[in-house]
């Protein structure tokens, strides 16, 4: 048995000025990994692709991995950085293969295209018609038909933070493998709703999507569930099927399948309320912040996620937080490779003074960016790579790009070169900072953070400030979903 592994990964925020040309996929090189590097890059991660890994092995498959390419969230992907990726995998199934296992995201927009992953799926369809397929998917994937009809299994993320990718390519590709051995027939049921869930009430700690990821894990308790998903859709792409969906697979049983998927989309729809978010103004949280006596407390910077396509340059918060003279203080970071370059010049243990941020602008908002002008010591000077060590992404290489830790006294500031969210204490620790130990830590990040910081963390502020990752939905102009759509029409 031949089989075709690759991971083709992109959160597309069609709302985001940051570009995505094909070195975006890569970690840590200039180009995605392909044959010959991604085993080494992905066994024993927490990744589909690991796990995809395992069950070729295990099922004594002769495994090829044409590509592995993973960019960080950001605007439309460029076309040619598309077709590069989709040809090595297309060419990869034309050379002859028994089955094929993706690692995708599931809301990815080109150039020219609104379902990156469908596309490419038909393509390989369209090689091959018979062609086995298990797909593993995020929990932010805007699904469209053409994912569902040319694959033939298929699962999700359950949780949010994401820490299930592992498991989630053992639910896509345990499937795939047993319909190989002839013991399943998958069968499909979909469906979506006419909803955009907030992001920021997403998070599988609260409800309602505890509920219902609790639930799709117990229907795959049931022997004929196959896998159960309930995708929360990413809203920051304004494309016509955003939004929220579930999928159920199951063994030959379509009426089950149905029944279940309409369980889950009438569990989100009823409580379609709670997945509404409040925004606080940013002075009174920062007051709220200057009040608390005991840290950590992470200051949330929910409005410019670099896992959402944030530019993570705007200076709204940490200015804020400058300007209410709060002490002790680490900010996970702003974006800056020209200040970076000026810092890592000025050398270690110098004072500088930098034009900080504020260098994208953000056109779908009609903002110009605004940089601050800051002065500190650079306390540091690093490559930017580290491996996370907390419960996402465990293992796999993450890299900033040069980055410098500006200490202003009160607060060191981490300046990097390339966005990044975070999601794990070793954004922190690698560069000598002991999140533990701050009394403030002001992170750009929506939900992930949790995954690393919610147990320390002695309390939360979410900060409202300016970016493309945006919590008011008003600030965003939608051409291209489908109306209506709840909340943007009453519902
Ligand atoms: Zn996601």
């Amino acid at each position: 048995m031949r089989v075709v592994i690759a991971m083709m990964k992109h959160e597309t925020n069609t709302f985001s000025p940051v570009p995505t040309p094909l070195s975006r996929f890569a970690s840590g090189q200039a180009e995605p990994y392909r044959e010959g590097e991604v085993v080494k890059a992905f066994r024993g991660t927490n990744s589909a692709l690991a796990a995809f890994l395992d069950l070729a092995e295990e099922a004594g498959a002769e495994i090829v991995t044409p590509i592995a390419a993973n960019a960080r969230p950001s605007g439309p992907v460029e076309q040619s950085a598309y077709q590069a990726m989709t040809d090595a995998i297309c060419e990869a199934v034309a050379a002859g293969c028994d089955a094929c296992l993706l690692d995708l995201h599931g809301a990815m927009v080109t150039e020219e295209l609104e379902d990156g992953e469908g596309t490419l799926l038909a393509r390989l369809r369209a090689i091959n018609p018979d062609l086995p397929i298990a797909c593993a998917f995020d929990m932010h994937t805007n699904l469209y038909p053409a994912i569902i009809e040319n694959c033939t299994t298929l699962a999700g993320f359950q949780t949010y933070p994401h820490i299930d990718n592992y498991e989630t390519g053992l639910r896509a590709g345990k499937p795939l493998f047993a319909m190989l051995r002839g013991e399943v027939r998958p069968t499909v049921a979909w469906g979506q709703k006419p909803m955009l869930p907030h992001v920021m009430c997403q998070g599988t700690g609260r409800f309602p999507n505890k509920d219902l990821q609790a639930r799709t894990r117990e229907m795959e308790q049931e022997p004929d569930v196959l896998s159960a998903t309930l995708f929360v859709g990413f809203p920051h792409a304004d494309i016509s099927q955003a939004g929220l969906s579930a999928v159920v697979l199951t063994d030959n049983n379509p009426e089950k399948a149905q029944r279940y998927t309409d369980e889950l989309l009438e569990f989100a729809w009823k409580h379609r309320a709670d997945w509404v978010y409040q925004i606080e103004p940013l002075d009174q949280s920062l007051a709220r912040a200057a009040q608390v006596k005991e840290g950590p407390v992470v200051l949330l910077d929910h409005f410019d996620n670099a896992a959402s396509g944030g530019t993570m340059d705007t200076m709204t918060v940490l200015g804020g937080i400058l300007d209410a003279g709060l002490e002790d203080v680490a900010a996970y970071a702003i974006c800056d490779p020209r200040a970076v370059q000026e810092m890592i010049a000025a050398g270690i243990g110098n004072e500088v003074t930098v034009s900080l941020g504020g260098k994208m602008s953000m056109p779908s908002l009609g903002l110009q960016g605004q940089p601050r002008e800051v002065t500190g010591r650079v306390k540091l000077i690093h490559n930017g790579q580290y491996r996370n060590q907390g419960p996402a992404g465990t293992g796999v290489l993450f890299d900033q790009g040069p980055t410098v830790v500006l200490d202003t006294g009160k607060v060191e500031i981490v300046v990097t070169s390339r966005q990044n969210e975070p999601n794990d204490q070793q954004a922190f620790r690698a560069l000598g900072i002991d999140p533990t130990r701050k009394k403030f830590l002001m992170l750009k990040s929506r939900v992930h953070f949790r995954a690393g910081f919610e147990e320390m963390a002695k309390e939360i502020i979410e900060c409202a400030g300016t970016g493309v990752c945006t919590s008011d939905y008003g600030q965003l102009t939608f051409k291209n979903v489908r109306r209506p759509i709840y909340p943007l029409d009453d519902l």
